[in-house]
């Protein structure tokens, strides 16, 4: 922002002003560390690079000097930021204080859009959008024409390629230094070295001034225990939250990956006698607030909770943060254990970790995902079978920075220990990798009889239409799965006339029928096979099979294929343009609970995220009360 004209910049008075705003606006008393570096940095003129832990009141450093900004010249502060959740949420409580805020994105109507953009020239004040607009030569050209004093960048790791949450939009953003020429300065919670480099380097930050938060918790007991199954987890659980309990001290909170897990665990702790209670966003709103007020006013001290427990309703006394099931990423993890000891004072966080949380994970993630979503698994992996310090390798995850031992973990107190539970659980991981390869194994070196090769034949030659390699093989083995039943497979005379046989025996003698002759491919965008030169006959007139017009299996899927016509109708696009049926499917199946997990939904990608997420997690809050 600079020098304001007739101001001198004296640091007292500079401090002064500062506070006074702080107290004014937003009833704060002091800063935080890092927010006065960054803040009088930036108004001298100087870019700026913050890395503060979740929680650490990163968006105060832009929003003080931006207020400051509109105030004294009416100017404008452009904030760049991946979320239009994130935005509105921002906006809302600027504009609740009196301060100049509007928000640019895709899901404005083009009247909003015009009413926003006048706004902004008029007043001046915040100018929140999506990395994608500042794409645009010509939203470029009508911002350089404003008083722009400086821009920030939100969740500024997104640039990197090796984060966890890459966002290509946003190695464009080098523009706004070179077109603006204003003071830039860019956030984030999580950044290794290289990843701070990177963003120094993609947005063309001119020796900035890096301010670094704390990101160790020394009065944080972290842990993991390698446990198999929910039942053994269950058990600890309850074993942990009892010395919580006991002492008559403090909170507990237990965080687990889905819904039905969060109420078999709550119900699991009662039956124990354990006063607890659980929240997850599928719950009404009067139950929801029923379990909070429970743990707030301290009746219920314990509470099992989803990852959509959490902002605003932190506690300083929460003792004990135990995770019967890993999170998605170590970021996740960081910010949830962190929940713990707010006040200071000693508390523990124990993640239970079972084998079987990778494939949750990998399910919920789907499989077309980008590289740095699994990143995000690997470090919490990383984590889970890291021998050293917990509290070091966190901060050196988040700084990059080695610091000292805490003294404090289980790795620190008990390396042995730790050391032989990593090991065996490595062992034990090996060699279930090896008795499932020796199956497969098995299972290819299957030879079909002449005699079976005939009934695979004779399969494919009663079906109506051509299928995939796999539905042949669901069909023989007689499968009842959803997929096999809209293929109607069960009409086949054939239908489960190979069932002793292993699915992938039978998938790869169709592959060699294929290359026998005996089967012929078909199809060009899904491969199928039929029967060679034989004609595939047209469906017959009546019923009009798949696979036009998608037919909802489940509530949520149908209200989601309304909210997609809807959608459609009103953009005038087509519905798969809006999402496809595998993602629709994939949301009714993911039932997800955060713009996080809704994110890595296959087909999700950033821009429908933005476009379409809060309103499709409230569609399936909505079916989850229901
Ligand atoms: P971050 O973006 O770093 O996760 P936020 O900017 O959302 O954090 O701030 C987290 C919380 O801290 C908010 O509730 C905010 O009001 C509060 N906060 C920020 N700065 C201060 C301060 N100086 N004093 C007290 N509370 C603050
Ligand atoms: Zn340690």
């Amino acid at each position: 922002m600079g020098a304001r004209e007739g101001q001198p910049l004296d640091t007292r008075t500079l401090n002064e002003q500062l506070d006074d705003t702080l107290k004014r606006v937003f009833g704060h008393q002091t800063f935080r560390p890092g927010q006065r570096a960054a803040i009088t940095a930036l108004e001298r003129g100087r870019d700026v690079q913050v890395l503060l832990p979740t929680g650490g009141g990163k968006s105060l450093c832009y929003q003080l000097p931006a207020i400051r900004h509109v105030e004294a010249t009416g100017g404008v502060t452009l904030v760049v930021s991946p979320l239009i959740a994130l935005m509105e949420d921002q906006v809302g409580a600027l504009r609740a204080r009196g301060v100049p805020a509007v928000a640019l994105h895709s899901g404005l109507a083009h009247d909003e859009r015009a009413a926003a953009m006048r706004e902004v020239q008029e007043r001046g004040g915040l100018l929140y959008v999506s990395p994608e607009r500042v794409r645009v030569a010509r939203f470029r050209r009508w911002l350089g024409a404003l008083p722009v004093g400086a821009a920030a960048v939100d969740e500024a790791h997104c640039i990197s390629e090796w984060g966890h949450d890459f966002r290509k939009d946003y190695l464009s953003l080098g523009v706004l230094k070179a077109e603006l020429g204003v003071p830039l300065i860019a956030l984030t919670a999580t950044a290794t070295a290289r990843v701070m480099d990177e963003i120094r380097e993609s947005l063309g930050l001119l020796s900035p001034l890096v301010v670094q938060g704390d990101f160790r918790r020394p009065n944080l007991a972290l842990s993991v225990e390698l446990l198999q199954g929910d039942l053994a987890r269950a058990d600890r659980v309850a074993t942990l939250v009892r010395t919580v309990v006991d002492q008559k001290a403090g909170r507990a909170v237990v965080y687990a990956a889905t819904r039905k897990r969060v109420k078999s665990l709550c119900a699991f702790l009662r039956k124990q006698g354990l006063p607890a209670g659980y929240y997850h966003a599928g719950r009404s709103d009067g139950a929801r607030s029923n379990a909070q007020e429970a743990y707030q006013g301290g009746r219920r001290p314990v509470l099992v909770a989803t990852t959509a427990f959490g902002m605003g309703v932190d506690h300083p006394d929460v003792r004990l943060v135990v995770h019967a099931e890993a999170p998605g990423t170590l970021e996740t993890y960081y910010q949830q254990a962190g929940r713990a000891g707010r006040d200071g004072l000693p508390a523990r966080c124990v993640l239970l970790y079972s084998t079987k949380d990778a494939g949750t994970h990998a399910r919920i993630r789907g499989d077309s995902v980008h590289p740095g979503r699994v990143e995000g698994w690997g470090a919490l992996q990383d984590y889970v079978y890291g021998t050293g310090c917990r509290q070091r390798a966190l901060v050196r995850h988040f700084t990059g920075v080695d610091g000292p031992a805490c003294g404090l973990c289980d790795a620190c107190l008990d390396p042995a220990a730790v050391h032989a539970s990593v090991t065996a659980s490595r062992q034990a991981l090996a060699e279930r990798g090896r008795t499932r390869e020796a199956k497969r194994r098995r299972e290819e070196a299957i030879n079909l009889s002449t005699a079976q090769d005939d009934l695979v034949v004779a399969f494919v030659d009663h079906l109506r239409r051509p299928v995939s390699k796999r539905m042949v093989a669901l069909g023989l083995k007689g499968s009842q799965s959803r997929a096999a039943r809209r293929k109607k497979l069960s009409e086949n005379p054939q239908f489960g006339a190979l069932k002793d046989l292993p699915e992938r025996a039978l998938i790869l003698a169709v592959e060699r029928l294929l290359t026998e002759d005996r089967l012929a491919p078909r199809g060009k965008k899904y491969p199928t096979v039929w029967i060679p030169n034989k004609r595939v006959r047209q469906a017959a007139g009546t019923s009009p099979s798949r696979p036009r017009g998608f037919r909802p299996s489940n509530p949520l899927e149908a209200s989601l294929k309304r909210f997609r016509r809807a959608e459609a109708r009103r953009r005038r696009w087509k519905a798969y343009q809006v999402f496809p049926n595998a993602t629709l499917v994939a949301i009714a199946n993911a039932q997800p609970r955060t713009l996080e997990e809704l994110g890595v939904v296959r087909g999700m990608g950033p821009r429908r995220l933005a476009r379409f997420g809060p309103r499709l997690l409230e569609l399936v809050g909505a079916a989850s009360t229901t």
